[in-house]
């Protein structure tokens, strides 16, 4: 396929990759149970110490090698309550993590022959886990900028009409790469792009250190005496580069956000926006891992799960059949 020749070769996971190492259900538990509890070591409450489990032949539960309690390695991820089997939520990582521009719940509905609803729900909680910890900004020259998602009013840059309530404001910071570092991004759902709300937002997430580039919308007019220095380029007089004065960094994730929303998620409801600011954001600070993405994101699903709760709690009897 034409797409991998731009990856090396180490960073390449194929379909084939995917279903060799995860052929069914049971390797991707066990896969589930490592990431969460290295050497299947984890505390057992009965022994109130570390213990080594074991995995239970039939059943989605490993034991304590020692009492014998039982633990579910699903139990606090967002696999715990699903009916679906494990391999197809690990199908649908692998799906989100293989594309640029996001993927539908409808391809994954055509794909598997899971319900619409289903494969919806998959991706709005897989998306729920992307969310960034660490959002603060260090580049030297970082852009910032704004847009807006749903709405009617056509534009270039489709600030709303007004009276145009439909338009959700986002705003998004992104820093230049330099040779030692890929720019990274961070994207917020916001409730205005007043002055105050702006500037509130840049002295959160960039360093006083950095230069900030923005256009010359006028919420932006107080940027300049909080950071090193504030350069603005007028779009208002078609000037779009003079020099390094450009916003071309940050419009560019939009417009790849666009295209994904757009072309795929069709449309987004208000409410959904972040998770899918967050899942775009994830991906683009991922950009050099090539298809490894996917294992990022198991990572991120392990990390962001609860600790496991007492043995076969919230197991549905769907969920077991599953093995
Ligand atoms: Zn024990």
């Amino acid at each position: 396929m034409n797409r991998y020749q731009t990856i090396p070769k180490h960073l390449r996971y194929t379909i084939m990759d995917f279903n060799r190492q995860f052929p069914d259900d049971a390797a991707c538990l066990e896969h589930l149970m490592q990431q969460r509890f290295p050497g299947n070591i984890t505390y057992c409450d009965k022994c109130q110490q570390e213990r080594k489990h074991y995995r239970i032949n039939g059943r989605p539960v490993y034991s304590c090698d020692h009492c014998g309690t039982q633990i579910s390695p699903m139990a606090g991820t967002i696999f715990e309550h699903s009916s679906t089997s494990l391999r197809l939520w690990y199908y649908a990582m692998y799906l989100m993590a293989s594309t640029r521009c996001g993927i539908s719940a409808k391809q994954i509905q055509r794909e598997t022959g899971v319900t619409y609803k289903t494969a919806w729900r998959m991706f709005r909680q897989i998306r729920s886990s992307l969310s960034e910890t660490e959002k603060q900004l260090e580049g030297s020259a970082v852009e910032m900028d704004e847009t807006y998602y749903g709405g009617t009013a056509k534009g270039r840059r489709g600030r709303p009409m007004r009276g145009d309530k439909q338009k959700s404001p986002v705003v998004g910071m992104v820093e230049r790469s330099t040779a030692k570092r890929k720019g990274r991004v961070v994207a917020l759902a916001t409730n205005d792009v007043t002055a105050k709300n702006l500037s509130g937002i840049a002295h959160e997430y960039i360093l006083p250190s950095s230069t900030v580039f923005t256009d010359e919308f006028t919420s932006y007019d107080s940027l300049g005496s909080r950071f090193r220095s504030h350069k603005r380029i007028k779009h208002s007089a078609g000037v779009y580069v003079v020099g390094d004065v450009h916003t071309n960094t940050i419009e560019g994730f939009w417009s790849l956000v666009k295209r994904g929303i757009g072309g795929v998620y069709h449309q987004v409801s208000q409410k959904y926006l972040q998770s899918y600011l967050d899942e775009f954001s994830f991906r683009y600070n991922r950009r050099d891992y090539g298809n490894l993405i996917f294992s990022e994101i198991l990572k991120q699903v392990s990390l962001r799960a609860s600790m496991p709760a007492p043995r076969d709690r919230g197991m549905t009897p769907a969920t077991q059949d599953a093995f």
